[in-house]
């Protein structure tokens, strides 16, 4: 399960987040690009973008669910 303190450095605020467990699959940018991206340099992923409506928090829960590490968290802050 992801841990709200262990995030890594570039996600915005809100309730995703990607932690330190990130092994830099791509997974979940390849199932919502909008949201998550790659940083190619710390070989994590990120959230650039908080889902502001139904269909982009569908797509969220679709790649938290699809990361293999668990590294996916959503903290039920407001978007
Ligand atoms: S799916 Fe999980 S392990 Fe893969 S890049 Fe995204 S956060 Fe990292």
């Amino acid at each position: 399960m992801a841990d709200k303190a262990n995030k890594v450095e570039n996600n915005v605020d809100g309730a995703y987040y990607v932690d330190k467990e990130c092994i830099g699959c791509g997974m979940c940018h390849e199932v919502a690009g909008k949201y998550f991206v790659m940083d190619d340099t710390a070989g994590v992923a990120y959230v650039a973008e908080q889902p502001k409506d139904e269909e982009g928090t569908v797509l969220c829960v679709e790649a938290m669910n699809s990361c293999p590490v668990e590294a996916i968290g959503d903290d039920g802050a407001a978007a």
